[in-house]
């Protein structure tokens, strides 16, 4: 089934109708939609890739580990909370049942393609400065598909418009990819501190727009 957002809903609108998406079926399997979260003046978005095991048990993105771990990297690289939005390029968790617990899987390219109109309907509300994208997932989808993290992390690119002049203003926007933090808890011991710091280095560029 196609989604179709609701239209001049606002955020809380658009929450309540994602609740019974069925744009894929990765609905079927998962506890409840995990839609964004964050003020509607928020002026950064943050873009991860999907919920983990904890935040499709409460229904809020990054409340896990990652997240934790994202609220003191925003704290080293100086930026308010309240200037920010976080949400998922899919809204469902999507894992592999094991006897002990369930394992992440990655969302496929149809999932994440299915999920978009959620995305580009809360990017179109929240009219953000900047979209920083957490991890790979994100950058593909939203920068380009052949986007490396690695190679290309960390760098202000300008952010195409969807809006005619008169809609966007003559403010310029913009994209910035860093890694997911996810992936710096997995980091072996004694590479985490440097992986931490490349991630509040990336985070601190993306606060320059905002300053
Ligand atoms: S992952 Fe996205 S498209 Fe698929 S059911 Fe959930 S909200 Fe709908």
């Amino acid at each position: 089934m196609t989604v179709i957002p609701p239209e001049g809903v606002g955020l809380a609108g658009l929450r309540t109708a994602a609740r019974d998406c069925r744009g894929c079926e990765l609905w079927e399997p998962a506890t409840q939609t995990v839609f964004g979260a964050g003020p509607e003046t928020a002026r950064l978005v943050f873009v991860g890739e999907q919920p983990g095991d904890q935040e499709d048990r409460r229904g809020e993105p990054f409340v896990g580990p990652a997240g934790r771990l994202l609220d003191r990297a925003l704290t080293d690289a100086g930026i308010d909370r309240a200037d920010t939005y976080v949400t998922n390029a899919v809204k469902h968790f999507r894992f592999r049942p094991t006897p002990k617990r369930r394992l992440h899987q990655s969302p496929g390219s149809e999932h994440i393609a299915a999920c978009r109109p959620w995305l580009d309907a809360e990017l179109a509300l929240l009219m953000p400065e900047i979209v920083v994208c957490l991890g790979a997932v994100a950058a593909k989808a939203l920068i380009s598909p052949s986007f490396r993290i690695t190679a290309d992390r960390g760098r202000l690119l300008p952010r195409p418009s969807t809006l005619s002049e008169d809609e966007a203003g003559v403010q310029q926007t913009w994209l910035l990819a860093t890694t997911h933090p996810s992936a710096i808890l997995r980091t072996p011991d004694e590479e985490r501190p440097a992986a931490y710091d490349a991630l509040v280095a990336d985070l601190a560029v993306a606060a320059s727009v905002l300053a």
